[in-house]
């Protein structure tokens, strides 16, 4: 193992690199990860020496508080590589400001912005080669905060662990997705916390999920928490959808994520002059328009999937199906912001990073 320091950040590096045994042709998203992880530890009212070291167990208290009171919160981005061999982030900046709005409102310490994009950086350096070129082919990036304290007591902890894992990732979805509108359960409500990505919030939608996938579905179309009328998004993304040439999305409150990934689609759209509607969205305006065909496209929208179009979707036990357009946005949307990712195309927004 060879350890260095560069400014604050010990890197531990390791002995033998895991890599010749992953097959990059056959990945399960986010099942393998690469050979170095990052980890920084927060006591003592502040974050310690910021590491990179093996990726490899923990040992953890079975009394952490992040197992008890589920205070923990994370981000996912993703590292891209062009043809000549150049690694890439799509707006960390981004990912950087949420985790740390995420935090706040989970009551975890804030973590510093130097820590964040010096161990991003090194970590990218060391395990480059796990970034394979090609369209779809990334590094899925996962950093996230647990707190640690050991106690069964019910109150925030005194102790965290920031950590970022990195795993190599193909396409995330295969197909079209078929979808439900949900009229029983909820993602998130007024004064919660769906704004934030808090841990517990993917939790609490495996149960509902699995009902949908039951009934021959993929996804739940989330509504709001207190009538089921509105439109908030579609399983873990953002959601859009097209009546006519209108782009419409719900506008961002404190039940819905402020996804990347629908923040760039509202600048593309508008790039492009396509109109752009960010408004609450019924359940029955939706149906009307899938009666009388204007309803032209429904995706989401989200770093893993990129954007993720709806074949159908399911209201009141009745189907609505959709064909897609020959001049779909989804697809549109999807080639301009992976053009932009893979370093194919001018980025006139300055969304790119090069990691250097
Ligand atoms: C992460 C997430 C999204 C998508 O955000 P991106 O920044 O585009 O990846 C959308 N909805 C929810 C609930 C999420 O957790």
């Amino acid at each position: 193992m060879i350890t260095q320091e560069n400014s604050n950040l010990i890197i531990k590096e390791i002995d033998t690199s895991r890599i010749g045994a992953v097959d990059f042709d056959n990945l399960t998203f986010g099942s393998d990860f690469s050979d170095h992880m990052f980890e920084c530890d927060y006591k003592n009212g502040k974050w310690q020496e910021p590491t990179i070291k093996p990726y490899g167990l923990l040992t953890i208290s079975p009394a952490a508080k992040v197992f008890h009171y589920g205070q923990a919160v994370f981000e996912g981005m993703k590292a891209y590589k062009d043809d000549n061999g150049d690694v890439f982030l799509f707006r960390p900046e981004k990912n950087f400001e949420r985790i740390n709005k995420s935090s706040k409102r989970m009551a975890i310490p804030e973590f510093p912005e130097d820590y964040f994009f010096d161990a991003l950086h090194a970590l990218l350096n060391l395990d480059k080669e796990w970034i394979r070129p090609g369209n779809g082919n990334s590094l899925y990036l996962r950093p996230f905060v647990m707190a640690t304290q050991v106690g069964v007591s019910a109150s925030p902890a005194d102790k965290y662990k920031f950590m970022i894992l990195m795993s190599p990732v193909q396409s995330y979805y295969s197909g079209d997705v078929k979808v439900i509108i949900a009229q029983e359960y909820s993602r998130s409500a007024n004064g919660g916390v769906g704004a934030a990505k808090a841990a517990g919030n993917y939790g609490a939608q495996f149960y509902p999920t699995n009902l949908a996938k039951e009934q021959g579905y993929d996804q739940v179309i989330w509504t709001d928490a207190n009538e089921h009328k509105y439109l908030e998004e579609a399983g873990t993304m953002n959601v859009f959808f097209r009546i006519n040439d209108t782009l419409i999305t719900a506008p961002i409150s404190d039940r819905i994520l402020d996804g990347v990934t629908r923040n760039s689609v509202l600048a593309l759209a508008e790039r492009a002059g396509i109109k752009t509607d960010v408004r609450k969205l019924s359940v029955d305006e939706l149906v009307t328009a899938a009666s009388d065909g204007s309803l032209k496209e429904i995706f989401g929208s989200g770093t893993a999937a990129v954007i993720s179009p709806v074949s159908a979707f399911c209201y009141n036990e009745k189907d609505y199906t959709l064909i897609k357009p020959a001049d779909s946005y989804a697809t549109r949307f999807k080639k301009e912001l992976m053009d932009i990712q893979y370093n194919r195309a001018e980025d006139s927004f300055g969304w790119r990073i090069a990691v250097k």
